[in-house]
């Protein structure tokens, strides 16, 4: 699995660092996670650079499957709709899931009120809901884009989510969170973080695997094709000899789950992932010199960030979100290095970056370069 990190800057862009967005992908899928203006001209410059270094499937657009949005600044969602259109002028066909978090009061208005429920007063102008009805009106449902799209809000907190269903004119609720259709051995989750906002983080996992099954050992046990076939289905079975075969016992060992958490925006805080974090992406807006500005904005810093990877028993750690303050991302690594010492892998992202989880669970850092990408292990044994 891999996360291509396509825009680095906090809300202000720079001249190097563009806005939120980034892409997950894996065997049985894509998915984007956040997409700030300008989303579609870095997702396509990426997939130039990939076809330049012969890897020209990776990232084609029809193998999206879903669309998971931190949070409602406008850094984070608003090159979305523009996407979608671009999908549809492409031709797209596939079934496509939009997810973004909400909080508990608007589930309940919408609950109580149906789809045309007022918004409370005090709810931020960057609300999700208020964005999803402003997209609907401007064509984001099937009936305009041409290809299913589902559009969900949610509590990451109690995990209540609710569907904008036939063209976004009937509700539909569900008691947790639906996985995209296309996904058996990976999934997704969104963790609550605390933000001005309803925001989340994103875990996208591999599932535990079991180990591969020994056929040398078969071999030197001298089983035949049926023997072979009932143990590797998993079933024990008895020998006409008299002897009992275990399937577990010839079994490699079992192959942990993997997997990549995008925090968003969010103060230092701990999050409870579900699955093992592998790398955790998290921002770092600010600098030590800030981190009044950090809690006051409910941002992190580097060193907050660091933390927050120690808590929840992250193995890697890379950092996004600089503000534009930040002169030099080696600064936040340092800082986030003072924290981590040498127990964890460390990186700070530039736009253009990939992240991999091998599939023996080994993480590399492609760095971009002028040609292409360079490799750096993150690994810190
Ligand atoms: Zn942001
Ligand atoms: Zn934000």
């Amino acid at each position: 699995m891999e996360l291509h990190i396509l825009g680095t800057a906090s809300a202000r862009p720079t001249s190097t660092r563009s806005v939120s967005g980034s892409v997950f992908s894996c065997q049985e899928g894509l998915v984007i996670i956040d997409a700030g203006e300008g989303f579609q001209m870095r997702y396509a410059k990426q997939r130039s650079r990939l076809k330049r270094e012969n890897e020209p499937a990776l990232l084609r657009p029809n193998r999206i499957v879903a669309v998971a949005l931190t949070h409602g600044h406008l850094d984070h969602t608003w090159g979305l709709l523009p996407f979608l259109q671009t999908l549809f002028l492409n031709g797209r066909k596939q079934p496509l899931t939009i997810y973004g978090p909400t909080s508990p009061e608007i589930l309940d208005k919408l609950y109580t009120n149906g789809i045309h429920a007022s918004v409370p007063a005090a709810t931020p102008s960057a609300e999700l809901l208020n964005q999803y009805r402003y997209w609907f009106s401007l064509g984001g449902t099937a009936g305009h884009l041409g290809y299913p799209i589902r559009w969900l809000l949610g509590d990451p907190q109690s995990g209540r989510w609710v569907e904008f269903a036939d063209n976004a004119t009937r509700l539909l609720w569900h008691d947790s969170m639906p996985q995209p259709d296309a996904f058996k051995s990976f999934r997704m989750d969104s963790i609550p973080t605390s933000h001005s906002v309803p925001s989340c983080a994103w875990q996208l996992s591999r599932k535990e695997r079991k180990g591969a099954f020994d056929r040398d050992k078969a071999t030197l046990a001298g089983l035949n094709q049926e023997e072979r076939k009932q143990l590797s289905e998993g079933n024990d079975l008895k020998r006409e000899n008299g002897d009992e075969l275990q399937a577990a016992q010839f079994r490699g060992p079992t192959k942990p789950a993997v997997s990549i958490v995008v925090s968003g925006d969010t103060a230092e805080q701990s999050i409870q992932p579900p699955s093992p974090v592998t790398v955790l992406v998290h921002e770092a807006t600010f600098l030590n010199d800030a981190s009044d500005k950090a809690a006051e904005h409910l941002h992190s810093t580097a060193s907050g960030a660091a933390r927050t990877a120690l808590e929840c028993n992250a193995e890697h750690l890379i950092l996004t979100h600089f503000s534009a303050r930040i002169r030099d991302a080696e600064e936040a690594t340092s800082e986030a290095k003072e924290v981590l010492g040498d127990s964890l892998g460390l990186a700070s992202a530039n736009d253009g970056d990939r992240v991999r989880i091998d599939n023996e669970g080994v993480v590399t850092i492609l760095k971009r370069a002028d040609n292409g990408w360079v490799q750096h292990n993150l690994s810190h044994h």
